[in-house]
């Protein structure tokens, strides 16, 4: 149902307006005079509102910032992807490639499973940086880091290879941009499967309700065929009298 619209009365002060122009400046001056004093402050930032980017590049990130991507290693310098296509998979995007590959030995060393990501790319230039990727990975390898430059030059420079994903990660580990390891979700376990007794009444009642609905139909059906004859008699006897 519609709302009826009811016209506010205006107060006398807020018909001359004067006032509540007075109300306005109060506290645009109230904000100006607290900025102004804030510059004489010592300190980086000397205006709270204001970074002199990219000279001054101390502004703290948001550890939640979802910046440029990077493939992480292991304590043990060892590459932690596992090549299983969970993060392509969910990508609303699709800008994940990955190609796969099976550890030979002596590899050891470099890759921490039994597989790994033989190529890894991620096209920026159709990423959304949503962190669906990061979420799904289920060995944190992929992450969003801290990077928010990332403005290039050409298209091609804008596809993260799995050289420049370890490089992303090798640079914010020297700088300490590090991502904290993500708390696992806990997985709620599958609810039990019905018993087959359960199963058994399941069908039968089922069975009895296609028999109910058979049922059902068959008067319809019959009352159809006496409706039909009867007016076949009709004509039949119409036709004898004429
Ligand atoms: S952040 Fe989102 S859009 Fe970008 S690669 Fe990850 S899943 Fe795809
Ligand atoms: S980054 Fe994670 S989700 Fe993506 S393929 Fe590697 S292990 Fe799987």
């Amino acid at each position: 149902m519609a709302k009826p619209v009811v016209k506010k009365e205006y107060t006398l002060s807020e018909r001359i307006y004067l006032w509540e122009i007075l109300k306005g400046m109060k506290l645009t001056w109230g904000h100006f005079w607290f900025n102004f004093k804030a510059c004489w402050r010592p300190g980086p930032h000397t205006i709270p509102t204001c970074w002199q980017y990219p000279e001054d590049r101390t502004r703290e990130i948001s550890p939640i910032f979802r910046g440029e991507h990077m493939l992480q290693r292991d304590e043990k310098g060892r590459e932690t992807c596992i090549a299983c296509g969970m993060c392509a998979k969910i990508c609303p995007a699709k800008c994940i490639t990955i190609k796969k590959a099976k550890r030979k030995e002596g590899d050891e060393e470099k890759y921490a499973a039994k597989t790994y990501a033989a190529s890894f790319e991620v096209d920026l230039l159709r990423c959304i940086f949503c962190g669906f990727c990061e979420d799904a990975c289920p060995k944190n390898a992929l992450v969003l880091g801290q990077e928010y430059e990332f403005a290039r030059y050409t298209k091609e420079e804008c596809i993260l290879d799995k050289r420049k994903l370890l490089m992303n990660y090798r640079k914010a580990k020297e700088d300490g941009k590090l991502k904290p390891p993500r708390k696992r979700v806990p997985v709620v376990p599958a609810p039990p499967k019905p018993e087959k007794a359960e199963k058994a009444e399941g069908a039968e009642g089922k069975k009895a309700k296609v028999a109910g609905a058979k049922g059902k139909k068959k008067p319809v059906v019959k009352k159809k065929a006496a409706e039909k004859a009867e007016s076949t008699e009709k004509k039949e006897a119409a036709e004898k009298e004429g």
